[in-house]
Formats: structure tokens, sequence, C-alpha cells
């Protein structure tokens, strides 16, 4: 009998120093209960406001089927906002982790400094297999610093000067990432894809059209459909339950709330605030999140599940815990937003906490944003305030600055400490070209060379 007990002992003994011994190897290679993120694509929309889909409330129309059939089994974030309302300076944030600000990235036509690593350039690096499918045609000129990183590029090439056009019909971009999926994806990867349609101008061929519908839904409606297809290929793959997937856009789009259309001149939160959806099936139940969120949040939670370290400073805060369901709140207390002169003038900036948003915009500018840092500062002569409380006001339709003079001033005050706090730009950011820039100009979406020249005359 004794024989037996200390057979089994022994045994017992074995098994938990063995079992110990996996356990300590597994925390140490992998880190705590954490998944790695070997496949991941990134679906990202020009101009989608959140609240035009149905997951964020819309019912005047159908307009995202499949993308609220996906997001049922996602964690959706209800407060994201974009740090700026133009294409360039936001997603050049969410591929760096920077303020716009800091890379001397004002309007659409500069790029991302090459001192900056992208999220595509560190992934690459890490032996991810890299691709983006782009509907935007400036996102894909060499010197915007968008195609670093990628090993395929798609279109590869595309002249502004000569074709003219900024917003490529996504049927094609979308053609070619799902045969590349086919070919690249066994392995570890990395896919973006960039759907422009929400973008003016709308298309009269929109399949979606109807006689009684509204432009902008249809063209909601046609990313859903290209959504739900790509959605469709990677299910049907067998890997779906490893890939994480991020739905995302640059910003939204304004229809007159207050008074003004599009987005490059509005910083309210129907251009700032962002849909994000995040599906990461071995880590997050479905959920919804309300904690408030910036973009370029994303960039450090992608790096964050992939394992690889995180450059300091960069502004970027892992989603980890919150994609967890742990009731966590990120350490910023504040967000910034930028918007620097286009047709008006002014430049505009705002900035957040979790209940108020304050929105300055500056007296006329004569800023030429190439050539040096804008100039702005929230004690300056003739700068006009606007305060709102988010929790009561979410639609900022009532200015409480007067009522509230001291959180005015402290959100001033935390304007002008990120004013300070920001590196100082590189000299070199790279422009487009001359010829392309005019092609922008053509379209509104540059200012003129000349328009500060005449502003200093009148
Ligand atoms: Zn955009």
């Amino acid at each position: 009998m004794w024989f037996r007990s200390l057979a089994v002992v022994l045994i017992a003994t074995i098994v938990g120093v063995l079992g110990y011994a996996r356990l300590s190897s597994n925390r140490s290679a992998v880190g705590p209960a954490r998944w790695h993120a070997d496949k991941i694509v990134l679906f990202t929309v020009d101009t989608l406001r959140a609240g035009r889909l149905g997951v964020y409330g819309y019912d005047a129309a159908t307009t995202s089927p499949h993308i609220d059939a996906w997001a049922r089994d996602a964690v959706v974030f209800d407060r994201a906002s974009a740090p700026s309302p133009w294409t360039v300076p936001s997603l050049a944030a969410f591929f760096t982790g920077r303020y716009p600000s800091e890379m001397a990235i004002y309007t659409n036509e500069t790029g991302i400094p090459s001192q900056w690593a992208t999220l595509a350039e560190i992934l690459q690096g890490e032996g991810y297999r890299t691709a983006q499918f782009n509907s935007h045609s400036v996102l894909l000129q060499p010197e915007m610093g968008f195609t670093r990183g990628f090993d395929e590029v798609y279109p590869d090439e595309y002249d502004l000067a000569e074709e003219g056009e900024h917003k490529i019909a996504f049927a094609v971009p979308e053609q070619e990432a799902l045969r590349w999926i086919e070919e690249n994806s066994h392995d570890r990867f990395f896919l973006w894809v960039h759907d422009m349609d929400p973008h003016l101008p709308y298309s009269a061929d929109n399949p979606y059209l109807e006689p009684d519908s509204l432009p902008y839904d249809a063209e909601v409606r046609r990313v859903d459909a290209s959504f739900g297809d790509i959605v469709a290929h990677l299910q049907a793959r067998g890997d779906w339950d490893d890939i994480l997937f991020i739905f995302t856009a640059d910003h939204g789009e304004a229809f007159g709330e207050h008074g003004v259309q599009g987005h490059q001149n509005v910083m309210y939160d129907e251009v700032l605030n962002v849909p994000l959806i995040i599906d990461a099936p071995m880590i997050a139940e479905p959920g919804r999140v309300r904690e408030p969120v910036d973009l370029f949040d994303v960039r450090t939670t992608i790096l964050d599940l992939a394992g690889i370290p995180v450059e300091a400073g960069t502004r970027g805060e892992s989603l980890v815990q919150l994609l967890e369901g742990k009731e966590r709140r990120l350490q910023r207390a504040m967000s910034f937003h930028s918007r620097y002169y286009f047709e008006d003038g002014h430049h505009e900036l705002a900035v957040r906490d979790r209940r108020w948003k304050l929105l300055m915009r500056t007296p006329k500018s004569n800023d030429r944003l190439w050539s040096g840092q804008p100039t702005w500062d929230p004690r300056g002569e003739g700068v006009h305030f606007e305060l709102y409380n988010l929790s009561v006001d979410p639609e900022e339709l009532d200015d409480v600055a007067n009522i509230y003079p001291t959180v005015v001033e402290r959100l001033k005050g935390a304007l002008s400490e990120w004013k300070e706090s920001l590196d100082r730009p590189a000299a070199d950011a790279p422009r487009l070209e001359e010829q392309d820039l005019q092609v922008l100009r053509n379209l509104g979406y540059a200012p003129d060379a000349d328009r500060s020249d005449n502003r200093n005359q009148n």
C-alpha cells in the first residue's frame, strides 16, 4: 500500500511540475492571457458619419444591413472621434499615433514625414504581408506617405495630373482585395481597404440610388454592400475567428446642422464623431463602449494585439481592456481636434473632456501653412469660443460659454498646454507636386496658392 501511495504522490508531483512548467512558459512566451493578432483587416470609409448607420441609430433609411449584422458580434464604440475633419490629417494621425499638428500636416496637401513610422511599416517590419486597396487617389500618391509599408498597393499608380479624379469607383479595388486575400492571407497579414464612396461627388449610376433616397444614404448603402462582400469572403475561409477586423472612418459629414455642409470647415460632432467597431473574437464579447476614444487609439490597439511594442511618444492608448469588457477609463483626460484654414481663413481648434467640448475659432489668418506652424493663441485677440455640455447636449445646439466661464478658462488653458506640448514639426514635410496640387485646387480640395497673399491686401 505504501508503495502505491508513494507512486501516486510521485506521479502527482511530476504532473504538477510539468503543469507548472507549461503554464510558466506560456506566460513568458505570449504574455498574460493575450491573443496574438496575426490576421488584421482594417476597413475605413471616407466621409462616413456614424449617425447614418443603423448600428448607430439611423432608421430613416436602410443604409447598413451588412455592417449592422456584423456589428452584432463585435464591440461598438459609441464615442470615437477623429483628430481632424480632413482626410489626410485624420488618417495620418491614425497611421502614426501623432496629432496632425506634430507632423506639420495641416491640410490635404502635406504627407507624412518619413521620421514617423506608419502602422503598415511597423507590421511589415515584423513580417506581416501587407496590402492596401484604396479608392482615394490623393492617398495613393507616394509622397503622401500612406503607401509606405505596403507590399501591394492597388491601384499601384494613379497619375493625378493626368487622370484628374480623386475618387476611384470602389468596385475595382474591392475585387482586387478579394483576389489578394485568396493569394496571400494564409500567413500573417495586414489588409487595409479604404472606400471613398460617401465623399462627394455622388455617383448617378449607384444601383442603390432610389428615386426617394438621399444620395448620401445610397452611397453608404453601396459601401455596405462592398463591406458585406469582403466579410462574406473572409467568413467562408474557415479562419474567421482568427481575424482582427476593424471598421472605422476618417471623419463624418455635415448636412447643415450648424449652417454648414460637408466636412472641411466643420468641427462639430456630426463630422468629428466616427464609427468605430472592432471584432477581436478571441478576446472580446459583443458589446458597446461609452468611454470616449480617439481614432489613433486603434493603431496602439493593433500593435498591442500583435505583440509589438508601441514607440514612446505616440499619442494612442490601447483599447484592449475595453475590448475585454473591463470597466476602465483611458489615461487621457482630454482629446484635441484641429482644422486649419481652408476657404474662410479661420483656424478652428477644439478640446473635449468627458463632459465638455470647447470650440475655438481664430480671427482670419494669413498663414501659409506649408511654410511654418499656423499662428493661433487661445488668449489672443478676437478669438471666438463656444462651449457645449456633451452629456446633455450631444448635438451641440446650446452654446453655454457665457454661463460657465470657469470651464471655458480651464479648457483654454488645456489648449495652450497642448500647443506647447507638440513637437516642433519637421521642416521638410513632403508636399504634393505643383501639377497635382492644381488638380486638388480645381476640385475645391486645396486652397489657392495665392489666396493668403490676396488676404494680406484685403
Ligand atoms: Zn476624408
